[in-house]
Formats: C-alpha cells, sequence, structure tokens
C-alpha cells in the first residue's frame, strides 16, 4: 500500500505516519527528516538545505525529487511507503507521477488531513519529540504521562525543532498556502483525495484513516 499525507505543517502528517507504519508495515518516508538527517551530519545537501530550513522557505525541487527517487527504489519501500511531507508543490507531484510510472507503482490514497490555520501556531510551537524514539508530544495538548519521561520507551530526552519557533512557523504556512495547498486540486481530478478531519483527537482522526482505508 502506497499512500501520501498531506496538509499544513503541525496538521498531524507525522503523528498518523508512525501509526500507519506499525499497522501495515510499511515505511514512513519524511523529506523533512531526511534533510534534518543530512543537516545532523553536515552533508553537501545539509548545507544547501539548512539557511532554506531554518527560515521556513522550501527547499529545491530538483534536490527534493532526486532524493526520493533513491529513496523510493531501496527495497524496504517495496512493500509500500507513506509520504509525509512529499510532494509540497506541483512540481514535485507531477514528478512523483513520472516516477511512479516508471517504477510500475501507484498511489493508493491520498490524505489530506485538513486544520483550521488559526491553530497551528500554538501546535507547532509547542511540539517536541524523544530522542530516543522519535515520539511526538505536545506542551498542552499531548504531554507525557509522566513529565520528562517518554510514555512509548523511557526515555529522558527530548528536543525541539529549530524551525518550530513562531517567527518561522509564520514563513512555512506562507509556502504551505503558495506552494502546497494549490495541489490539492491535482488529486481532487484524479479521483484519489480523501479529507479527514484534522482537529479531532489524535486518536479518532487514526480510527477514520483506519475505516477509510479498509474499504
Ligand atoms: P517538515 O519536517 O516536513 O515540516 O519539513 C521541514 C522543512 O524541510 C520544510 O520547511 C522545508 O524547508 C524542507 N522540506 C521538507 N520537505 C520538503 C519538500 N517536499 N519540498 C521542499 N522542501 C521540503
Amino acid at each position: 500500500m502506497n499512500i501520501i499525507f498531506l496538509g499544513p505543517p503541525g496538521a498531524g502528517k507525522g503523528t498518523q505516519s508512525r501509526f500507519l507504519e506499525k499497522k501495515y508495515g510499511i515505511v514512513q518516508i519524511s523529506t523533512g527528516d531526511m534533510l534534518r538527517a543530512e543537516v545532523a551530519c553536515n552533508s553537501d545537501i545539509g548545507k544547501q538545505a539548512k539557511a532554506l530550513m531554518d527560515s521556513g522557505k522550501l527547499v529545491s525541487d530538483d534536490l527534493i525529487i532526486a532524493m526520493i527517487k533513491n529513496r523510493i527504489a531501496q527495497k524496504d519501500c517495496q512493500k509500500g511507503f507513506i509520504l509525509d511531507g512529499f510532494p509540497r508543490t506541483e512540481a514535485q507531484a507531477e514528478a512523483l507521477d513520472r516516477l511512479l510510472v516508471s517504477e510500475g507503482k501507484t498511489i493508493d490514497a491520498v490524505l489530506f488531513l485538513n486544520v483550521d490555520e488559526d491553530i497551528l501556531a500554538d501546535r507547532i510551537s509547542g511540539r517536541f519529540t524523544c530522542v530516543q524514539c522519535g515520539k511526538i508530544y505536545n506542551d498542552i495538548s499531548n504531554p507525557p504521562r509522566v513529565d520528562g519521561v517518554c510514555d512509548a520507551c523511557g526515555g529522558h530526552e527530548f528536543q525541539r525543532r529549530a524551525d518550530d519557533k513562531r517567527e518561522t512557523v509564520v514563513e512555512r504556512l506562507k509556502e504551505y498556502r503558495r506552494s502546497t495547498a494549490p495541489i490539492l486540486p491535482f488529486y481532487e481530478k484524479k479521483g484519489c483525495l480523501y479529507t479527514v478531519n484534522g482537529m479531532l483527537p489524535a486518536d479518532e482522526v487514526t480510527a477514520e484513516i483506519e475505516a477509510f482505508l479498509k474499504k
């Protein structure tokens, strides 16, 4: 099963992808995570991407498309994958179509997590993750059960993304509106876009996605 998650930053794409990854044994491909790994090891790609990411701008289509092409060809993607954070522009959506045709693959569902923009800034700026297992938390809506201890793995170290600061979030939302929202009609026309109310609690969003995928 191959799935695309669309939605603004903070809509819950990462949280829901992690659930689907476990449930269906398919891999999450997060272009943001891949870029952060490149930045962390100071690679050429990381050096090109860092300033853009820090300012909330999108990285070039060519770079991202090349990254996805390599990633999808890897063995662990054969059973299926979840695209989280890609495509983000019309050029990326079109390149993905061509790539899938050449690989003989198709997309089974495009899930759009719809969330009102006015709640996103609070959601994103309160977000933090466990360093050890990557579980995502929020200061207000989803803190760990025991303060400072990860519910999932017992880890004690947490981190916040540099681009989750309020100033950068404003720019990321602008980029979403300008470049990413316009690709929704592209998938709507293909008849494979399913809109989920991303403002429900995470487990209700999960249940809605599960029910849809069972159909
Ligand atoms: P994310 O973790 O998906 O919010 O991505 C973090 C940052 O990585 C974005 O603000 C962009 O700077 C960059 N990025 C991630 N995915 C893409 C993409 N598909 N196209 C362009 N830039 C991306």
